[in-house]
């Protein structure tokens, strides 16, 4: 949108909207992603400074504010980019019925995904719902085509009125929020550096991304969520590295416009299951366990582990994305709903297509989901991802005197072991909230009666 609007006009006002009826759903006023958006927002401000211009920054109702500075800066064409969530769909119409009844347009662009919902068809012009056959149909394409190229005309955008230059503390205030101390920090240039690091890393990518003790994957996916660099940006350095580590991650970007395609086509996944059978489910949300998953305190260290993490950085690896969500839906029994929702108001990449795919993904209830009967075992997934429990430590430092065996299951230790490594189980470390056997047996029988029941 950028690039086009600085191509077609003689002055252009770049605009970002707090959106209210975003902003006052986020409980935590000490939300990273806030910190992590100012950052970028700052970035982006200070780069329009160097050539006499600003970002203006509005917090409020779109409906009402795009109107209002359209007639105050006598605004004849508004740019933007297209979202593909329903409550943006739904708001950008509005908007532009409402600038279109003063006879100003608004066009949207495509921009956020490589391709939208309609262009990736089979070939009798259905949409797809497994991954492989809708990625070899993608890359098909792809290898037909050429990336466009985006420049951007700095020296087009306009002077800003003084009352609209941005000063983010003023912001922050309006808001209503409080800066976070994120160990990732906002903004495009800190996005190109994660790039050119993971550059050397990339050919390692296909054996070591399932680690989370390990750098293996790219880190880039609050980067992305945030616009701070585009899909085309990633696609084109896949290419430009190369070998079996750039194809596998072409392929986690594929995930990405997969998902982004099946909310868009398939908007009732946000509140419902995309297989029907599975809102049949009775599930046991007993509070008590979901509290214990929330805070990282089940006893199942790498389920821990991974909470905690998540609870301090607004992190998780995508492993442990599949561990805890297999585990909070198939063991604990609780509605994939509620996991998801907690995701979404910890994660610093929290993306709603991403989020909802790979929760429905890990209960099953997805489109090209895992089968009903794939439970991911907490013991045998820590001893082969964290073998030497490194990761295991880092979040559950009162663990860390139990040996490498004993760190992924440390009720098995005996009193001795126990006072060796430091930690009495069940004083410092909680003892497993569940068991493991009995659990993943109750979820079988529960999911092999109502699923195939309603099928
Ligand atoms: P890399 O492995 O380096 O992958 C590169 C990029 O590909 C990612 O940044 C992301 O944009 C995309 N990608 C990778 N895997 C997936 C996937 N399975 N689905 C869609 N896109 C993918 N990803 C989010 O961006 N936001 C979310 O809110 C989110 N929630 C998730 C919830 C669950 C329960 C699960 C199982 C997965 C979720 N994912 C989500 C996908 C994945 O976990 C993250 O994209 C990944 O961990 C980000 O780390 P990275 O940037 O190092 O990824």
């Amino acid at each position: 949108a950028m690039s086009i609007a600085t191509a077609e006009c003689s002055k252009v006002y770049p605009i970002f909207i707090f959106d209210y009826h975003i902003l006052s759903k986020l409980k935590n006023k000490e939300d990273r992603r806030i910190t992590f958006i100012l950052e970028s927002l700052q970035e982006i401000s200070e780069k329009l400074k160097e050539f006499g211009s600003d970002l203006i920054v509005l917090f409020g109702n779109p409906e009402e504010l795009l109107p209002k500075i359209v007639n105050e800066l006598k605004i004849d064409k508004v740019f933007a980019n297209r979202d593909y969530e329903p409550y943006a769909k739904t708001r950008d119409e509005k908007v532009k019925k409402i600038l279109g009844e003063s006879d100003t347009p608004i066009n949207f662009f495509q921009d956020s995904v490589i391709y939208e919902s309609n262009e990736i068809l089979t070939n009798n012009g259905d949409l797809y719902k497994v991954f492989t056959p809708y990625k070899n149909k993608w890359l098909e394409k792809f290898r037909m085509q050429e990336l466009s190229l985006f420049e951007i005309e700095m020296d087009k955008f306009a002077s800003i009125p003084k009352i609209y230059k941005f000063n983010s503390k003023l912001l922050l205030e309006k808001i209503g929020f409080k800066l976070t101390d994120n160990i990732v920090k906002g903004g495009t240039k800190e996005a190109k550096d994660k790039i050119k690091n993971f550059q050397d890393r990339i050919h390692h990518y296909k054996d070591r991304r399932d680690f989370p003790a390990i750098d293996g994957t790219s880190s880039i996916s609050p980067y992305i969520r945030h616009g701070n660099i585009s899909i085309r940006d990633l696609v084109r350095a896949s290419e430009k590295f190369g070998g079996e580590g750039s194809e596998t991650w072409l392929s986690e970007l594929v995930w990405r416009d997969f998902y982004q395609m099946i909310l868009d086509t398939n908007p009732h996944v946000e509140r419902k299951s995309f297989k029907p059978e599975y809102d049949k489910i009775n599930w046991s949300n007993d509070k008590i366990l979901f509290k214990a998953w929330c805070d990282g305190e089940t006893g199942f260290p790498i389920v821990d582990s991974a909470m905690r993490c998540l609870n301090q950085t607004g992190l998780m690896h995508n492993r442990l994305r599949m561990v805890t969500a297999s585990f909070l839906c198939k063991l604990l029994h609780i509605d994939w709903r509620w996991g998801e929702k907690y995701f979404a108001e910890k994660l610093l990449d929290f993306d709603l297509a991403a989020n909802n795919g790979g929760w429905q993904w890990s209960s099953s209830s997805g489109c090209d989901s895992q089968p009903y009967f794939r439970i991911f075992n907490p013991y045998s997934q820590s001893e082969k991802f964290d073998k030497e429990g490194e990761y295991i430590k880092k979040w559950c430092p009162e663990l860390k005197g139990f040996n490498r065996k004993l760190i992924h299951q440390p009720e098995k230790a005996d009193m001795i072991q126990q006072m060796e490594a430091k930690c009495t189980i069940g004083k410092n470390y909680p003892f497993p909230i569940i068991d493991y056997k009995e659990s993943r047996n109750f979820t079988l029988d529960v999911l092999y009666s109502v699923v195939k029941k309603n099928k």
